[in-house]
């Protein structure tokens, strides 16, 4: 039976996995839309090759070029903020989130809507709106399968089990390519050094996340969300070689883990194939050639992101909205040069302290709002504070 999907960030990291996967069983799928911010020429070549219906960038200005790319081949090209959200509108059995910020919020939101199922990768997009996507998803019927490789295996773990039953989710972290740096080192790392991450490879953003632990504390957020246990049950330990992907911990002390290679085509394959299972082209573990797991308790004096995004959902309300826009400014800075690596937290702390933060967003506009505040704020805070 031929299955439908639409890529929502086709062009990246997780968009490619997901279409790696596509291409090995191409007659199972039938792809409806495929979207990129302006990565136009490549996205053309996608739906070509793909054979979409509907192709569009998310930046209004790349349309020309993405129409051009397109010319004879009668897929239907569109352009815009508004063209995205048309495009996760449309019906369709899978949608796979995987645009990079809260840029995919709308889009995402759009899908919910729709009572979709959601391959949600876009964790920026569930941070920031929280609760009002987690009530959209009841209100409309909406299956939510979380993509992100920690969620994925707690999915996992947490299937055939009642979630009164766990004492405690762990979400392991690979502590990133800084993990053994003192802190001067750290406060000198470049853009390039940050995105070198030792056991994923992502784009830009989330790999700067990962160095940061932001990442981790988004990632907190983001399970706090889709497995409402109560806070005081989500932990964090850093797990250098990645290859326990997180646990769930129930009353019995009975630990559960999800294991497998450090590639996201495994979280994507159980999405795509959910509930039932795919092949996928990875070698299977070898344990015995690792020859031990580390573990260890994640230092916030070196790292303080988790610590910071911990108390804003502890605080709750606006605060992980605030929290994921001025990291989300705090990172493009830093990817331009504009500030220290070690300024990317204290950006997103210090706009978190002197923003004024509404009540809890009760819709999506309210949410956006927030949004445009916060990065304005940090904005500000990185145009006028130190660059170190
Ligand atoms: P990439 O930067 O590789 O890709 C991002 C995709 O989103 C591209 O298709 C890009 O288009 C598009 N995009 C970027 N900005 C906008 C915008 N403003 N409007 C519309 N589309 C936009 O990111 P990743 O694939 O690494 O990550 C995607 C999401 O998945 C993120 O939320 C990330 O945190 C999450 N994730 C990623 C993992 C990974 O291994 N990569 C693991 C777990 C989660 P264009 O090419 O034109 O710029
Ligand atoms: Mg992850």
């Amino acid at each position: 039976m031929t299955r439908s999907l639409t890529i929502l960030g086709a062009t990246g990291s997780i968009g490619a996995s997901t279409l790696d996967l596509i291409r090995r069983e191409r007659e199972a799928w039938r792809v409806e839309a495929l979207t990129a911010h302006c990565s136009a020429a490549q996205l053309a070549e996608l739906a070509r090759e793909f054979d979409a219906k509907l192709a569009v960038v998310g930046d209004e200005s790349c349309l020309p070029e993405l129409r051009e790319a397109l010319a004879g081949s009668g897929i239907e090209a569109a352009g815009g903020a508004a063209a995205l959200c048309d495009a996760a509108a449309r019906p369709i059995d899978l949608t796979v989130a995987a645009i990079v910020g809260c840029a995919g919020l709308g889009p995402v939101m759009q899908a919910i809507e729709r009572g979709g199922t959601i391959a949600l990768a876009n964790k920026e997009a569930l941070v920031s709106a929280g609760e009002v996507m987690i009530a959209a998803v009841a209100e409309h019927g909406a299956t939510l399968l979380p993509t992100d490789s920690e969620h994925n295996a707690i999915f996992q773990c947490l299937s055939g089990s009642r979630i009164e039953d766990v004492a405690r989710i762990t979400l392991t972290a690979s502590g990133g390519p800084f993990r053994e740096w003192d802190m001067s080192a750290i406060e000198a790392a470049t853009p390039e050094q940050a995105v070198a991450h030792p056991n994923w490879s992502m784009g830009a953003k989330i790999s700067v996340d990962s160095a940061t632990m932001m990442n981790k504390g988004l990632e907190y957020i983001e399970a706090h969300h889709l497995f409402p246990v109560g806070l005081d049950r989500l932990a964090i330990v850093v797990h250098p070689q990645s290859v326990i992907h997180s646990m769930v911990e129930y009353r019995d002390r009975s630990t559960l883990a999800q294991l497998g290679p450090s590639d996201m085509r495994v979280p994507i394959a159980s999405c795509l194939a959910w509930p039932a299972r795919m092949e996928t082209p990875l070698a299977p573990l070898d344990l015995a050639a690792m020859g031990e797991l580390t573990f260890f308790a994640p230092d916030e004096e070196r790292f303080p992101a988790t610590r910071i995004a911990r108390e804003a959902i502890q605080a709750g309300g606006a605060a992980p909205a605030v929290l994921n826009a001025a990291n989300e400014i705090a990172v493009a800075a830093f990817l331009a040069g504009q500030i220290a690596f070690t300024r990317i937290a204290a950006v997103v702390e210090e706009t978190l302290q002197t923003s004024n933060l509404p009540p809890r967003p009760q819709n999506l506009d309210e949410v956006l709002a927030v949004d445009r505040a916060g990065r304005r704020q940090a904005q500000t805070i990185v145009e006028t504070g130190p660059r170190v």
